[in-house]
């Protein structure tokens, strides 16, 4: 069994900015250990009062539309903006193979490499319950450790992206331009979630075709409900291996933020989330009884 430090003397030097104490308190909120959830509990009260100052972001989109390399590419452009960026990764799959799909690639290795950034390779867990109260908690951890921008990334094929929706301030969904069958292509539950659609791949002989793929989602998306009253989400492209098109997408981020703070929605979907997160503990809690 690992040996952790008190919980004051995590918490310190995770407020602190010590990677080495994030990724321990992550290990420590990760461990199903009754007396490493108790330490957890303890750790978290006291860590509290330093955390909710992020954004949180969720990622998705289907395996290979680009997710690892916008990650690596946007969290640099944030970082060249003065932000601190951490990157947590949902991975379902890990629970069925009993390890990550995506652990041997080598991914975010520019952001890995910066001082201002922390990434967390997916967890892997039993059930998607299990991830996402982890995961919840990581947000957390990372709020404490000063970092302002959270990436939560998730694998678009399950129903991890509802659970990741339910975490973040604004969810992105990142697509790719088919061959004119875009529309079908679309999960309609993902899309429902989406407060942006980033068309990635938008460089190089898919230009054209990425471009007026760009143009078919508005008609599409008319007819969803959009997540709020006061935000219709757009489509945009972008190219995660050229970085184009991340003003675009910044500002877009920028401004749903802004209108949420002015309507009141910022803070009473975090109430609502936080209330839901609540149940899901006390859910979880009777099911390990
Ligand atoms: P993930 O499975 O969603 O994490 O996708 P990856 O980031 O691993 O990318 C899958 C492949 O698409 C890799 O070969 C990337 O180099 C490539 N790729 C990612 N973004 C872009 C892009 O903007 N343009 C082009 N042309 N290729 C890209």
């Amino acid at each position: 069994m690992a040996d952790f430090p008190l919980p004051a003397e995590l918490a310190q030097a995770v407020v602190a900015g010590e990677r080495s104490a994030l990724a321990r308190a992550m290990t420590l909120v990760e461990s199903t250990l009754p007396e490493h959830q108790l330490l957890a509990q303890e750790l978290l009260a006291l860590l509290m009062p330093h955390t909710g100052k992020s954004q949180r972001i969720g990622v998705t989109g289907v395996p290979g539309v680009g997710k690892s390399t916008f990650l690596d590419s946007y969290g640099m452009y944030l970082i060249e903006r003065g932000h601190r960026v951490a990157v947590l990764a949902i991975d379902p799959s890990s629970s069925i193979t009993g390890g990550s799909i995506l652990g041997d690639k080598a991914r975010m290795n520019d952001l890995a490499l910066s001082d201002q950034a922390f990434v967390r390779p997916s967890p892997s867990s039993n059930n998607l319950g299990g991830v996402a109260r982890r995961t919840r908690e990581n947000i957390l951890l990372c709020e404490a450790a000063g970092y302002d921008m959270v990436l939560i990334e998730t694998v678009g094929v399950g129903q991890s992206e509802t659970v990741v929706a339910d975490m973040v301030d604004f969810f992105l969904v990142l697509m790719l331009a088919g061959a004119g069958d875009e529309l079908q292509g679309i999960k309609k539950g993902i899309v429902e979630l989406a407060d942006l659609i980033a068309i990635n791949k938008t460089d190089g002989d898919n230009l054209n075709r990425a471009k007026a793929a760009a143009n078919d989602y508005p008609s599409a998306l008319h007819y969803l409900t959009p997540t709020s009253e006061k935000w219709r989400p757009s489509t945009i492209c972008i190219s995660a291996l050229e970085s184009a098109g991340y003003e675009d997408l910044y500002s877009q981020i920028a401004e749903h933020a802004a209108v949420m703070h002015a309507c009141g929605e910022w803070s009473s979907k975090r109430q609502q989330q936080n209330t839901k997160w609540m149940w899901s503990l006390i859910k979880n809690r009777l099911l390990d009884d």
